[in-house]
């Protein structure tokens, strides 16, 4: 008759499937409480005869046991080895994902395009600290620390002294202070206002200009703008010119073009005027000629300024610039 134990053993050995199993296995038979080692410890208690014929035929049967388990060990192993390497196969037939290429930002892109047109212009391209000294942003503009066009600017201090620099006009004093006649010049950067809504960010873009010679009219700065005007909108564009104010020009103009969404005839983003606002500009005040130091009468110029994110909005009919900053991929990849 066969033994039980053995019998049962090789009916378990026979189902398992996983390397776990297979240590259970080993243990419930010849591990520290085994039911072999058990046996094998009360040989003990038999008689001298018994324990002759049983010592032997456990330790055979202990050996058997032992090669039958590496036996499935590694056979469990290979099984296993193959199964991984059927889950990580790669199918070279697949299609590849598709990469795509980054691009230009719409902002930049319409920064490249104005620089482009001014450079074409004979203009330089100049540029100067976000963070300004107070003098800088508003004393050498001729907008002194009592004056009422302080409010016309949420400005960001960093200390009494320091600021954000509100507009990228003070590049045109550090550049007056550098250099001498005849100048012609732009100056693209990022510039902060305490605002935020639908169409401003507390960071946005701006470009100034300025072109300083002597005999500079008000004729350059019409022909310089409606030029430039007509590079960036397409020829023909409607352009109007309106009185302003600015404390660093004097007299001072808001330039707008014909409504580009709605043909002129008037809509929401024209506020039903047919006109868009998109630039302010001036003959310079001779207050900034005389905190650049420049002699008394002799020189006259023009400045300008704009906004990039508002043109780039209107070039492309976009409604809302916070669209800009949100970085999703769906909306940049229009352009
Ligand atoms: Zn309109």
């Amino acid at each position: 008759m066969e033994d039980p134990l053995k019998q049962s053993f090789l009916s378990e050995i026979g189902q398992v499937s996983s390397l776990q199993e297979l240590l259970n296995i080993k243990a419930r038979y010849i591990g520290k409480k085994g039911l072999l080692t058990e046996k094998i410890k009360g040989l003990g208690n038999l008689s001298t005869e018994d324990r002759k014929f049983y010592g032997k035929y456990y330790n055979e049967l202990k050996n058997f046991i032992e090669e039958l388990l590496k036996t499935k060990e590694s056979e469990l192993k290979q099984r296993e080895i193959e199964h991984s390497l059927r889950k990580d196969i790669i199918d070279i037939t697949l299609p590849g994902k598709d990469y795509y290429f980054g691009g230009c930002h719409p902002v930049n892109k319409t920064l490249i395009e104005i620089i482009k047109i001014f450079q074409e212009l004979g203009f330089t391209v100049e540029e100067g600290p976000e963070v300004e000294l107070d003098y800088y942003n508003f004393e050498a503009l001729n907008i002194p620390k009592n004056h009422p066009a302080r409010d016309m600017q949420d400005t960001f201090y960093v200390s009494e002294e320091v600021v954000l620099r509100t507009h990228t006009s003070p590049v045109q004093v550090r550049v007056m202070e550098k250099k001498k006649p005849p100048l012609r010049f732009i100056s693209p950067g990022k510039v902060y206002r305490c605002d935020s809504d639908v169409t401003h960010t507390p960071m946005f873009h701006q470009v100034e200009g300025l072109m300083v010679d002597e005999d500079v009219s008000f004729s350059h700065l019409k022909g310089v703008l409606v030029y430039f005007l007509e590079r960036l909108f397409g020829e023909n564009t409607p352009v109007r010119f309106r009185p302003s104010f600015f404390p660093f020009t004097e007299p001072s103009t808001e330039i707008d073009i014909g409504c580009i969404i709605c043909g002129a005839k008037g809509c929401r983003v024209c506020k039903g005027t047919g006109w868009l606002e998109v630039l302010g500009a001036g003959m310079v005040h001779p207050n900034v000629f005389r905190f650049a130091g420049y002699p008394e009468g002799k020189y006259t110029g023009f400045a300008f300024g704009m906004g990039v994110e508002r043109l780039t909005m209107l070039k492309y009919g976009i409604d809302d610039i916070r669209l800009f900053f949100e970085n999703d991929i769906r909306f940049l990849r229009q352009f």
